[in-house]
């Protein structure tokens, strides 16, 4: 798939206009049933999973649980649960593979270089969240514009040839103050680690706070000084032999 149906030309020019629980709405009508949000339980991430439980909308919600997540993402993955009566789709790593990149690189062994981490991140991220697009064809995520120089070239709507699926990113045009502001206002349930400086949560060994001044993402693999930092979901890194851009 590399061009976008007009339907789906003609809702992204919408989007400017449309609520965060319309824009989802209109999602899973042109999706019919076929579409999945995946979660890392970060603050849009929170929005956007409160948005369809508010709304009814038809889309399914699905994690990673890479294996090496923050207790207080899994705490706030289960109060998302409590809170919404739903529970969440739970995709793991293929477990022969850990075994293998562990046995090869060690525990931590992602530190030793840019293309082990990529490794790390293509087994526990990448590999998992190809086995979810294989079963939906609308992929809805939590990417804002603002969160990083890379993410500001991103779109709202675009057809991912790599995973044959189209891409949504409700909240593209979001800043941070306003998500910050919907969370409070409507008593959403979000990570503790927000509260401490950790505005992307990912991995425990790969995030740290930032620092006033920083980009949003400058706690993700802080140890690499390339600032094209992403773990292979919605962004290519040829060099772990990932096929796409998918987070
Ligand atoms: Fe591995 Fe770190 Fe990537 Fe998580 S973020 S998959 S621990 S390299």
């Amino acid at each position: 798939m590399t061009a976008l149906p007009a339907a789906w030309a003609d809702l992204a020019d919408a989007f400017p206009n449309l609520s965060l629980g319309r824009r989802l709405k209109g999602i899973a009508e042109l999706a019919g049933g076929a579409a999945v949000f995946t979660t890392s339980f970060g603050l849009e991430d929170q929005a956007i999973t409160h948005a369809i439980a508010e709304t009814g909308a038809d889309i399914r919600i699905a994690t990673i649980d890479t294996g090496r997540l923050f207790g207080e993402t899994h705490d706030v993955w289960a109060e998302t649960e409590a809170r919404y009566g739903r529970r969440i789709e739970a995709w793991y790593p293929d477990t022969a593979a850990v075994e293998a990149l562990v046995a090869e690189q060690g525990a931590n062994g992602f530190r030793a270089s840019v293309e082990a981490r990529h490794a790390c991140c293509h087994v526990r991220k990448v590999a998992p969240l190809a086995r979810i697009l294989a079963t939906a064809t609308v992929w809805v995520t939590g990417l804002r514009a603002g969160q990083s120089a890379v993410r500001r070239g991103a779109r709202f709507i675009e057809a991912d040839a790599a995973h044959g699926v189209i891409k949504v990113n409700p909240l593209l045009d979001w800043d941070r103050d306003r998500l910050v502001s919907t969370v409070a206002l409507e008593g959403i349930a979000y990570n503790a680690l927000h509260d401490h400086g950790f505005p992307s949560i990912g991995c425990q060994p790969c995030t740290r706070a930032v620092r006033l001044g920083e980009d949003e993402r400058a706690g993700r693999w802080w140890w690499e000084a390339d600032a094209k930092r992403e773990c292979g979901l919605h962004f290519n890194h040829a060099a772990a032999g990932t096929a796409s851009a998918v987070a």
